[in-house]
């Protein structure tokens, strides 16, 4: 037996994979430590330039202490980023349920163990497609991931089932480009799937983790909003509101084309993704951009400073100083979070499930945070009566 860790970086799709992993070891009989322990695991993720160095540098971390690192996830696959790791960092290549099991045979099994592992998350991500076949010009993520493919509906519903039984109460159904899910064979459209998921027994709240615009169609939104579990929040990344940085971006949307589509979504609260110092992004852009996020009525954006990415169409176009792209991330933040601060200042008064992942904090159905008492893992029906600096003040109602 061996003592592990597991940890990811990036996505909710590096978490899955990173679960996956974990799941194996536990499985194989393994124990599991916070931190350290003589096998790590470092799911990596390559979106950024930033990102690749910090997975170098876990790497680097980890095999001071570890018998053996395994590298996997995304960065893994990008050749040579690993090149002068150490000698004991096992780089696999691998994504998804390929890597766990190289991994889980790699370390040895010990044998006779049975038993289910609950992980010790109450929201489980469960991976129904990996890859992309979209070619957005900045996006390393195709290379490293390959093309889309989907599971099956079977595979994925009978995983959503054991979930359950492992007592997450929340079930995040995960993806690189969640909307190319298709199960030909057996019908399933992903609109299908969340109505299946979310009528499940025993499943209490459903989300989707990020979904391209392009893919909100009505089929989708209607299965959204007439499955009565699924949580009326939808991440959307944007990237950008200027036409001309989208046309560049190879997005094959225009931002009003964006803006019609999601009006199909009602009151859903929405998050999107930017990226920031774009080469085709002059002042007037990014301005922009954050008048459609704001107009658009979008909260949280995540902000992605531009960084060229090896093997992409624009890899070797970085005009936008770094000083640029540091003031234009700051403004946009700064507009994100008065944008959620206004989000949240609309809640008070009203009352919302909350889902709390730690003692007295958790999420709302729309995916607000909100501070309330209770304990881990239970979900309490609240009141909101104030704003604070991490989210709404509420008590139990
Ligand atoms: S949709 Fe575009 S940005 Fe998203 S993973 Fe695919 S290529 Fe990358």
């Amino acid at each position: 037996m061996a003592t592990f860790s597991t940890r990811f970086l990036g996505c909710k799709v590096s978490f899955a994979d990173a679960q996956a992993i974990r799941e194996r070891l536990l499985g194989d009989g393994h124990t599991e430590l916070r931190t350290g322990g003589e096998i790590q695991i470092l799911n990596t993720c390559c979106v950024t330039h930033e990102a690749v160095s910090k997975s170098r540098q876990a790497a680097a971390r980890a095999a001071r202490s570890a018998r053996a690192v395994y590298v996997t996830g995304c960065a893994s696959r990008l050749e040579g980023t690993f090149a002068h790791a150490a000698e004991n960092v096992v780089v696999t290549s691998r994504t998804g349920d390929d890597a766990a099991q190289f991994v889980a045979a790699d370390v040895g099994a010990i044998g006779c163990v049975s038993a289910e592992h609950k992980l010790d998350r109450w929201r489980a991500f469960v991976r129904i497609q990996d890859g992309c076949s979209f070619s957005c010009a900045f996006c390393v993520i195709p290379q490293v991931r390959g093309a889309t493919r989907s599971r099956t509906a079977a595979a994925v519903l009978s995983e959503i089932r054991r979930r359950v039984e492992q007592g997450h109460r929340e079930i995040v159904l995960t993806g690189v480009n969640l909307g190319c899910f298709r199960d030909r064979g057996a019908g399933y459209t992903l609109a299908r799937l969340v109505r299946e998921a979310g009528a499940l027994p025993g499943v209490e709240r459903l989300r989707l983790s990020s979904i391209e615009v392009n893919h909100v169609d009505d089929e989708l939104a209607l299965a959204l909003r007439e499955t009565p579990t699924v949580a009326p929040h939808l991440h959307v990344p944007l990237q950008s509101g200027d036409d001309g940085v989208l046309r560049a971006m190879g997005r094959r949307y225009t931002a009003a084309a964006f803006a019609r589509r999601l009006e199909r979504l009602g009151g859903t609260h929405l998050t999107t993704d930017v990226i920031v110092g774009f080469p085709a992004e002059d002042e007037a852009a990014f301005e922009r951009t954050m008048r459609f996020v704001e107009a658009v009525g979008m909260t949280k954006v995540h902000v992605f400073p531009y960084s060229p990415r090896p093997g992409t169409r624009t890899e070797a176009d970085d005009p936008i100083p770094v000083a640029v792209k540091r003031e234009r991330s700051a403004r946009l933040r700064a507009l994100s979070e008065e944008l959620c601060r206004r989000r949240w200042a609309g809640r008070v008064g009203s009352t919302d499930r909350v889902l709390l992942d730690r003692p007295g904090k958790g999420y709302a159905d729309d995916y607000t945070p909100w501070l309330v008492d209770g304990a881990e893992g239970t979900f309490v029906t609240a009141r909101a009566i104030g704003l604070s600096d991490e989210g709404v003040l509420a008590v139990a109602a």
